[in-house]
């Protein structure tokens, strides 16, 4: 049954990847006319890039404590530490 759960975790946190990639991708895709292509890829990369750091948690070893992995150290302990945290995968 938690083995159920953690697949739809998981479900949930591609599906709203996928859909962030999918709007990003459409909204700047009317800007191609009047700019660069290589300037709206490095945009597009930058929006993902932006969401998907919101989205990922690191994980300090020694307090434990969840932070943004854009963020350099744990803001609890000071640790400089990255351990990316992802949903844990069923047995
Ligand atoms: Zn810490």
């Amino acid at each position: 049954m938690s083995g159920e759960i953690a697949l739809q975790i998981i479900g949930v946190f591609f599906g709203i990847f996928a859909l962030i990639v999918a709007i990003v991708l459409y909204f700047t895709r009317g800007m191609a006319k009047d700019r660069n292509i290589s300037e709206i890829k490095k945009k597009q990369i930058d929006v993902i890039d932006k969401h998907f750091n919101d989205m990922v948690r690191v994980e300090c070893p020694y307090c434990h404590t969840l932070y943004p992995i854009d963020k350099s150290s744990c803001p609890t302990c000071g640790a400089d530490t990255k351990k990316i945290q992802f949903p844990k995968m069923p047995d």
